[in-house]
């Protein structure tokens, strides 16, 4: 570490849970963020802003100005962009000694493992559940820890699924998937703009802590939060043996 890294993390440095080792263990870390919204603005900013040493951002959208509310990563002059290349302009611009990877894409089943495959570990801050159910799988087929957070309206929740160490994976805790009416998103239902912020800083505070061994992360637990009244809860979940996806009777992968 140069004279401009022990600086630039001096206050990392000296805590106990992270100090040298945590720093380099931040520095060697692969983490993809799926998503570049609202979630993943906090998250990849934080994550940046802490040395992580690769990021990658898989995301096939445009910056459009009803994200700016809530998607701290842009800027009015974003707007027409593509989330990607102003993701990555945001965090070298906050943090060049970080390597940031993107990927305008949008996960599907035939990219999944591929751009799944080339990390450590997977946050998930996407909009639809096709989506995470995919990205469950693929993360329980490939032993890659999950960071998984969701917000509506004025509610947040988030875990970590590590279904290879023990603890359940997304599916063992959501194994139906919701009506569409109750899957709305937030274009359809709304969502207050601070909201996001205070779940995807949450999954960077999850991922710093998964990366550097500092204290329990959420795996086995589900981080529920209520904006309106001011109100937190965490409940404990279990893997469950019939899981469809992760469980013994799960086809074989
Ligand atoms: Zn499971």
């Amino acid at each position: 570490m140069n004279d401009t890294d022990l600086e630039r993390y001096a206050r990392h440095l000296i805590l106990r849970e992270i100090g040298g080792p945590g720093q380099a263990k931040l520095r060697k870390a692969r983490v993809l963020s799926i998503g570049a919204g609202g979630l993943g603005s906090p998250l990849l900013l934080y994550l940046a802003a802490a040395g992580v040493g690769t990021l990658g951002i898989a995301d096939d959208d445009a910056v459009s100005l009803s994200n700016l509310q809530r998607q701290v990563l842009f800027k009015t002059q974003s707007v027409g962009g593509t989330k990607v290349d102003a993701a990555k302009n945001a965090l070298v611009a906050l943090n060049d000694g970080v390597s940031v990877e993107t990927h305008a894409r949008r996960i599907d089943s035939g990219n999944a493992e591929e751009i799944l495959g080339g990390y450590d570990l997977v946050c998930d801050g996407s909009d639809n559940f096709d989506t995470r159910y995919l990205i469950n799988q693929t993360c329980v087929r490939l032993g890659l820890p999950l960071v998984a957070g969701a917000i509506g309206q004025w509610d947040g929740q988030l875990s970590v699924y590590a279904p290879h160490q023990g603890a359940p994976c997304y599916a063992c805790v959501f194994p139906e998937r919701p009506e569409a009416d109750a899957a709305a998103t937030c274009a359809e239902a709304g969502v207050v703009g601070a909201l996001p912020g205070i779940v995807g800083s949450m999954m960077a505070m999850e991922v710093i802590k998964h990366i550097t061994g500092a204290g329990e992360t959420l795996s086995g637990r589900l981080w529920l939060y209520d904006a309106l009244y001011a109100e937190a809860r965490t409940l404990k979940i279990a893997k469950r043996d019939d899981c469809g996806v992760c469980g013994q009777t799960a086809p074989a992968i």
